[in-house]
C-alpha cells in the first residue's frame, strides 16, 4: 500500500508541468484573475514541456532510419545518446526540417501531450502579457 503511493507520487513528479499548466488553466476559468502568476506558471509548464516532459527521444536514427525509441525527456532534448541530445534543437534551426520534427512528435502520445501543452502553455503566456499590458 505505501508503496504504491510513493510509486503513484513519483509518477506524479514526473507529470508536474502538466499539473502546473492545469492550475493556470485554472485560474485562467476562475474570475479572480493573477496575470503575473498565470504568467509564471505558463512560463514553467513551456519550460518542463520543451526540457523535461518524459517522451520518447524521436531523434533520427543512424542504423535503421526510424525515430530513436529510447526513453527522453522534453520536447528539444534527445536521449543519452550523445549524437541524438542536440538533434532536435538543430532540427529546429533548419526550418524545413519542422514538418519533420511536427511529425515525428506526433507519433508518440508522450510528445504529443507535450506538444500540446507547449502550445497550451505558450498561448497561456502570450496571453497572460498581452492583459498585462493593457490592463497596465
Ligand atoms: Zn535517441
Amino acid at each position: 500500500m505505501g508503496r504504491m503511493k510513493s510509486r503513484t507520487k513519483k509518477a506524479l513528479w514526473r507529470f508536474w508541468g502538466y499539473l502546473i499548466l492545469a492550475v493556470a488553466g485554472y485560474l485562467w476559468l476562475s474570475g479572480d484573475l493573477n496575470f503575473v502568476l498565470i504568467l509564471g506558471l505558463s512560463g514553467l509548464a513551456l519550460l518542463y514541456m520543451l526540457f523535461a516532459a518524459p517522451m520518447w527521444c524521436l531523434a533520427p536514427n543512424s542504423t535503421n532510419g526510424k525515430p530513436c525509441s529510447n526513453n527522453a525527456y522534453g520536447l528539444l532534448i534527445g536521449c543519452w545518446i550523445r549524437k541524438h541530445k542536440w538533434e532536435k534543437i538543430k532540427m529546429i534551426f533548419r526550418r524545413q526540417r519542422w514538418a519533420e520534427l511536427g511529425r515525428r512528435s506526433f507519433s508518440t502520445v508522450g510528445a504529443q501531450a507535450a506538444a500540446i501543452g507547449a502550445v497550451g502553455s505558450f498561448t497561456s503566456a502570450i496571453a497572460a502579457v498581452i492583459t498585462l499590458i493593457v490592463k497596465r
